[in-house]
């Protein structure tokens, strides 16, 4: 099989290609501090982005508060453990070709000061 470069969120290991989705729409009703908007001069539209880069994309305010939301939006950074994301398959299929051979691509970060840390006694 020939080697695929992945970006971060996403995951080339399988025949599913996977890919991290977050919703905008959460970060904004769950209030979080990475959470910046700015209104752009030339044409009055208001934005909204991540502070911590877990998405690049800049989504349009108004778009994001539709009822229904718009949807997420492709993942760029790691995952804080308080962000909402989910993980979308390009490809279905069975047998083994598909099968999951990364599990740990659906967890959220565990490096960083916010990243959630196993509890090691060696610590103390
Ligand atoms: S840190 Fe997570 S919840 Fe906060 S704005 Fe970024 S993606 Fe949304």
């Amino acid at each position: 099989m020939t080697a695929i470069r992945e970006k971060t969120g996403e995951c080339r290991q399988c025949r599913s290609f996977c890919d991290k989705m977050v919703e905008p729409r959460g970060c904004v009703e769950m209030r979080c501090r990475y959470l910046y908007s700015f209104v752009d001069m030339l044409n009055g539209v208001q934005y909204v982005g991540c502070m911590q880069d877990v998405f690049a994309a800049k989504v349009e305010l108004d778009a994001v508060l539709q009822p229904g939301g718009f949807g997420g939006v492709k993942m760029t950074g790691d995952a804080l453990p308080h962000c909402q994301f989910s993980v979308e398959r390009a490809y279905e299929g069975s047998g083994e070709s598909y099968d999951c051979v990364n599990r740990r691509f659906f967890d959220c970060s565990d490096s960083g000061p916010e990243g959630i840390q196993a509890f090691d006694l060696r610590d103390v």
